[in-house]
């Protein structure tokens, strides 16, 4: 059987075959002893697919900022050690893959997703764009506003740090400073003004759980969508919330078919 695995910055979830989703938290998980605890409790364990919160390049977690483990190749080390196959992708392309089966006549398909992190996908022509280092879309890190404290990919002023379910501290959107919110606002809007200017899509899907917990983003970003350049040559939008919970279990499953 198939073990798959959603490891994000606040929860991490996983699943056998079509079986029951179980949850538990990511800072109870340390990965390479839960994998093995797992490939000895299940016998039948073939491969394990991995949505992971982080950059990962050749089945290698690269960086990984809201998440303790960097550098390891996790492939390597459980092909050597228990010939089982590891498919690791990053979590953003994961729910991408899921989007596109929905929506697969969309030439350009953009995602937004506003969890822990700020993450972004585009599946163009029905390819997911990587890049060269596979790493194409961490709009979450483009500069933004300067902060006194780092991002984890080694910046100061990423749009993560404005724009992110981690500028709530534990609260929400609503219970946020009126300046936090403003900040998050403009930072949403500087994000998708720039992804329509960039890539033109056809298809816009907002996903994480700070949207599910605040739909009324989707409200604000159809605003901005009327009030963006070239309006007038811009034919209508098909923007909306994703419809599930586990877009990156089900973009593993996707995966795991094809
Ligand atoms: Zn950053």
């Amino acid at each position: 059987m198939n073990l798959y695995i959603d490891y994000g910055g606040t929860n991490f979830r996983y699943s056998f075959d079509e079986g029951k989703l179980f949850n538990i938290k990511s800072d109870d998980v340390e990965l390479i002893a839960f994998l093995e605890t797992q490939i000895n409790l299940q016998k039948d364990i073939r491969k394990i697919f991995i949505s992971f919160a982080g950059q990962v390049k050749n089945g290698k977690i690269v960086s990984a900022p809201n998440i303790k483990i960097q550098n390891f190749d996790l492939k390597q080390y459980f092909y050597d050690n228990y010939n089982i196959e590891i498919i690791l992708k990053n979590d953003i392309n994961c729910a991408a893959i899921y989007e596109h089966s929905r929506h697969k006549d969309a030439d350009v398909l953009a995602l937004l997703y506003i969890g822990t992190g700020f993450g972004s996908a585009f599946v163009i022509g029905g390819e997911i764009l990587s890049g060269k280092d596979n790493i194409a879309g961490e709009i979450g890190h483009i500069p933004f506003r300067k902060k006194n404290f780092m991002c984890g990919c080694g910046r100061s002023d990423c749009l993560e740090l404005s724009v992110s379910g981690k500028v709530f501290k534990d609260g929400t959107f609503n219970d946020a400073s009126e300046d936090v919110k403003k900040e998050f606002l403009d930072g949403l809007a500087f994000a998708f003004h720039t992804v329509l200017n960039l890539f033109d899509p056809d298809v816009f899907i907002l996903g994480g759980g700070v949207v599910k917990n605040n739909p009324s983003l989707l409200n604000f970003l159809k605003e901005e969508y009327n009030n963006s350049s070239f309006r007038a040559i811009r034919g209508d939008l098909k923007i909306s919330i994703s419809d599930i919970e586990d877009a990156n279990i089900e973009g593993l499953k996707i995966l795991s078919k094809g």
